[in-house]
C-alpha cells in the first residue's frame, strides 16, 4: 500500500503527524507530490524528510519558484518564497530540488503535482455550475489516455473528480473503489488545507481503493514559528481555517 500526500509547505507539525499516522498503516512506500516548501517555517526540515522517507517527490510550482523565481504568486507568496530561497543552502537540497521532475507516470496511473495537461502549474478545480462540469469530463476523456488514474494536489483540497460527480469524503465515507475507472485523486494538502477543515490530509492507495484520511496537528506550533521566521501573520491565520 503506498500513502500519497501532498502540498507539506514547511509545515513541519503537520508532516510529523501525518508520517506517525503512516506509521500505524501497513504502508509500503511514501509519495510526496510537490510543493514541500513554500509558505511554511520550516522548508528545510521538511524537505530532509520528504528526501529520507519518501520513494519519490514531485516538483510543485514552489519548488519551481525557489529555483526559477515565482510565476502568478501574490504578494504574501513571493515574500515567502523568498525567504524560503534564503533558508535552503545545502548544496544536497538544492540538487536533489533542481531534479524533480513535474509528472510520473507508473503503470496505468500518473502522479502530478497540476492536472495532467499541466503537471506543474494547472489546478484540478471541482465545476461549479454544468457547463464546467462537461468541460471537466471533457478534459479527463482528452487526457487520461495512457492512464486511469491520476494523482494530484496543488489544489489543497480533498476529492475525487470522476466523469460521473464531484465525490467528497468524510469520516464515514472516505474509501472508495477506483478499479476500472478513469479520475482524479486529488489527495488534500498536509501543511496547509483550504477545504475548511484545518486537519492535514493525505490519502492511502492499494491498488484498488483509495482511503482519505484527515490527521489533527499542533497547529500553535507552526503558528508559532511562522511569527519566529518573521512570515505574514496571514499565513498562520489560515492554517486555523482551512483555507
Ligand atoms: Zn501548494
Amino acid at each position: 500500500m503506498d500513502a500519497i500526500l501532498s502540498d507539506i509547505h514547511g509545515n513541519l507539525a503537520a508532516l510529523e503527524a501525518v508520517l506517525e499516522d503512516i506509521g500505524r498503516q501497513k504502508v509500503d512506500r511514501i509519495i510526496s507530490l510537490g510543493d514541500v516548501v513554500g509558505y511554511g517555517p520550516r522548508p528545510v526540515e521538511c524537505l530532509k524528510l520528504v528526501m529520507d522517507r519518501c520513494a519519490f517527490s514531485l516538483l510543485g510550482n514552489h519548488e519551481y519558484a525557489v529555483l526559477r523565481g515565482p510565476e502568478g504568486f501574490n504578494p504574501i507568496a513571493v515574500e515567502a518564497i523568498n525567504w524560503t530561497k534564503r533558508q535552503i543552502t545545502d548544496p544536497g537540497q538544492l540538487f536533489y530540488l533542481s531534479g524533480l521532475k513535474a509528472a510520473k507516470l507508473e503503470g496505468n496511473l500518473l502522479y502530478v503535482h497540476g492536472s495532467a495537461e499541466d503537471p506543474l502549474m494547472e489546478y484540478v478545480r471541482e465545476a461549479e455550475d454544468h457547463a464546467q462540469f462537461v468541460k471537466f469530463v471533457q478534459d479527463l476523456q482528452r487526457d487520461f489516455q495512457r492512464f486511469d488514474l491520476c494523482f494530484t494536489g496543488h489544489n489543497h483540497r480533498a476529492f475525487l473528480g470522476t466523469t460521473d460527480a464531484f465525490i467528497f469524503p468524510h469520516p464515514a465515507w472516505s474509501k472508495f473503489h477506483v478499479k476500472d475507472k478513469k479520475l482524479y485523486i486529488c489527495v488534500g494538502s498536509v501543511g496547509q488545507p483550504r477545504d475548511d477543515d484545518p486537519r492535514s490530509s493525505y490519502a492511502t492507495f492499494d491498488g484498488d481503493v483509495v482511503e482519505y484520511h484527515r490527521v489533527a496537528y499542533d497547529i500553535d506550533r507552526t503558528a508559532r514559528e511562522i511569527k519566529a521566521a518573521g512570515l505574514h501573520p496571514f499565513l498562520a491565520e489560515r492554517l486555523y481555517l482551512g483555507q
